[in-house]
């Protein structure tokens, strides 16, 4: 059955069924920040497991860290973030409305706006005719100007100039401040990498499209420090190794595709971007994760900063050197959008119709449930031992309520790949059906061996 997925379907749908809910929405909401429910905090976990698991337990070549949201307001100084963190705002005199500059181009008439000065955009929107204000079709249009998108707070009780500090809006920072500290006290030696999972901020002048953009939201951020000369080919490997990480989960390839940067647009710090680019449902392409070559730029300048020595001494060949550095940096809520567009599925099954959500297994908020065919012993006392059993592995799901075919439905729904069913017939040959939510194919599987067998079928 073909179908259209919008993303006004996803919204309807992650409200539903626990997976995201709009914040403070007894209050009437706040706008761009959103609460993951029981589904959605499962899923989100997954993603940043496997991201985890994939990035750093799976590698000798990198170690992680948790660093700090607030840092030393010195950091964005080097950074170059309190300088030109900026998105270009403008704003429409009749409406009020405030918006990104080159999105309100980008969507009006196709061009690439990304990146250029605010004269520049201030003359596109003042000759094209067709860049309007959405609200009201108004082009009375303020100057263009640079916004800085970092949120100020302060530390302490004093709210003086000196205390003035940000939350920060890019984890990748705080690696590289403990540069040093990793070096100092693990045995890392280049090429590695440090990852690090945790929150950003930023004032986004346009948050939406759900949680595509948000101005509260998570990164999962790795820099690969490599020797200079060495850094291209290394950042080959890394778009291609993650790549691979979202077609190995069952991303769909067509909705996958790279976008260079110009060279003309690229970030201060870059040598060469791309960014790995989704085809979100009716918002079309765009970015999913970006993957940089930072150079040595960020050491360089703490280093400065900070009169910190942040070069690397290679024992092999007696010479030190700053190290290049390889950047792809994501975040999840983007991730968990991706996956969850690409696996919303409407179809019929045998004349029925169904929502199912073909997530892979290690991403689904819950990998199994158990179903007794009956409330009644000794059907319910063995599926309530296999249950505790199983449950400590992984989020199990327990439902002996309705028919059979409407518990398949609500698991299908919530994306879990496979319900083991006992029946009146488990009694004598003490074994149970496992039903898989694709391919509907349904397995006798003994008691003792639904663990071993659950557990591959999970590892996928
Ligand atoms: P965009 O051009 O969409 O604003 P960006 O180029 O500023 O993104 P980066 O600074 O490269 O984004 O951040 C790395 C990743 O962090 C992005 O690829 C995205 O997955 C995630 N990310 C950035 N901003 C947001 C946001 N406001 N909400 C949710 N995720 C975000």
């Amino acid at each position: 059955m073909a179908q259209t997925v919008t993303m006004d379907k996803i919204v309807a749908f992650c409200k539903r069924r626990g997976f995201v809910y709009q914040s403070s929405e007894i209050y009437g909401g706040l706008r761009s920040s959103y609460d993951y429910g029981p589904l959605g905090v499962e899923m989100k976990r997954n993603i940043k497991e496997e991201w985890w698991r994939r990035m750093v337990h799976m590698r000798e070549d990198m170690v992680g860290l948790d660093s700090a949201i607030i840092m030393h307001p010195r950091v964005w100084e080097a950074s170059g973030h309190t300088a030109t963190f900026n998105d270009m705002l403008v704003e429409s005199r009749t409406s009020k409305r405030r918006y990104r500059a080159d999105h309100l181009i980008e969507d009006a008439t196709g061009i690439d706006a990304e990146g250029l000065s605010p004269e520049q955009l201030t003359r596109i929107i003042e000759e094209d005719e067709r860049i309007k204000d959405p609200v009201d079709g108004g082009r009375d249009f303020t100057p263009v100007r640079p916004f800085n998108t970092m949120f100020e707070t302060y530390m302490g009780p004093v709210k003086t100039p000196e205390n003035l500090t940000y939350l920060r809006p890019e984890t990748a920072q705080g690696i590289f401040v403990n540069f040093k500290n990793v070096l100092q006290t693990s045995r890392v030696k280049v090429p590695f990498g440090i990852a690090n999972i945790g929150k950003s901020f930023r004032n986004e002048i346009t948050p939406g499209n759900f949680i595509f953009r948000t101005r509260e939201f998570e990164q999962m951020e790795m820099e690969f420090f490599v020797e200079p000369g060495t850094d291209e080919a290394w950042h080959e490997y890394w778009i291609e190794e993650r790549w691979n990480w979202y077609t190995n989960l069952g991303l769909k390839e067509e909705n996958l595709r790279r976008y260079e940067h110009p060279a003309e647009k690229l970030s201060h710090y870059s040598k060469r971007t791309v960014d790995l680019e989704y085809d979100y449902a009716s918002v079309g392409w765009s970015e999913l994760e970006g993957i940089a070559n930072r150079t040595d730029f960020d050491l360089k300048q703490h280093a400065e900063y900070s009169g910190e020595n942040l070069e690397y001494f290679d024992q092999a060949t007696g010479e030190r050197y700053v190290p290049y550095v390889i950047e792809p940096a994501v975040g999840p809520d983007r991730i968990m959008l991706a996956f969850l567009v690409d696996a919303y599925t409407e179809e019929e099954v045998k004349g029925e119709a169904r929502t199912v959500l073909k997530l892979h297994p290690r991403i689904a908020p819950t990998k199994a449930a158990v179903f007794p065919l009956s409330k009644k012993v000794p059907v319910s006392t063995i599926a309530r031992e296999l249950y505790d059993d199983l449950k400590g592995d992984y989020r199990l799901f327990y439902d002996d309520s309705g028919s059979i075919g409407r518990r398949y439905r609500r698991q299908d729904e919530a994306g879990t790949p496979f319900c083991v069913t006992v029946d009146f017939d488990t009694i004598e040959d003490k074994k149970v059906t496992i039903r898989d939510r694709d391919t509907l194919e349904q397995e006798r599987v003994p008691i003792e061996a639904v663990r071993d067998r659950l557990k591959a079928l999970i590892s996928g």
